[in-house]
């Protein structure tokens, strides 16, 4: 029997509960969950890739059928490349829509043959970003219910060493997703 195996492609910068909800449910759907760490994109990004690809990793170090997997390029054709059936995303609200509506119609166009799926957002994770979680580990908030307690160690050493280097100050942050 072939393996009904789709990719959860994001940049994860870094991962946090919303994104852990939806591969863990995606998980339960199909056979294997290649979370797909996005190299490159076209936005600042706060960690470099092998940090976002570790700490994904161990977000599902105990989830036997969720692998991990950095990629560049069209997230179709590393889709493509691991014989992916679908492409998995999370909705939040309803401004997630028309952008995953988007880029669900792009993906289509140029590959036809994968579809789309895209599970709605937990109650309890459905206000929860990335650049938010940033946003609050910079000021010193409390993240420790919205992230892995490695995840929160992580940005809390991130900034514990920025505020170090920079006497306090750390604007040369960018908090754009
Ligand atoms: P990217 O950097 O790739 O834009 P995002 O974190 O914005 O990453 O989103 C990646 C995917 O995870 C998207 O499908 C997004 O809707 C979903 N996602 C992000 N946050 C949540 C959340 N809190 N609950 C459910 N899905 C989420």
């Amino acid at each position: 029997m072939t393996t009904r195996r789709a990719i959860f492609p994001a940049s994860f910068d870094p991962i946090h509960l919303g994104h852990i909800d939806i591969a863990l449910r995606a998980s339960r759907l199909f056979d294997e969950i290649i979370v797909g760490v996005y190299d490159r994109p076209l936005k600042h990004l706060l960690f470099d890739v092998e940090k976002r690809v570790a700490l994904v990793e161990q977000a599902f170090e105990d989830v036997p059928n969720i692998r991990v997997a950095r990629y560049s390029g069209l997230t179709v054709e590393f889709a493509r490349q691991v014989g992916a059936l679908a492409i998995v995303r999370g909705l939040r609200v309803f401004s997630d829509f028309e952008l995953e509506f988007r880029m669900a119609l792009a993906n289509k166009r140029l590959a036809p043959e994968i579809e789309v799926v895209a599970l709605l957002a937990s109650e309890q994770h459905m206000h929860l970003a990335s650049s938010t979680i940033r946003e609050i580990a910079s000021l010193g908030g409390d993240i420790s219910t919205m992230v892995p307690p490695h995840v929160e160690e992580t940005l809390l050493a991130h900034f514990r060493k920025l505020g170090d280097d920079a006497a306090g100050s750390v604007d040369m942050v960018s908090f754009r997703d």
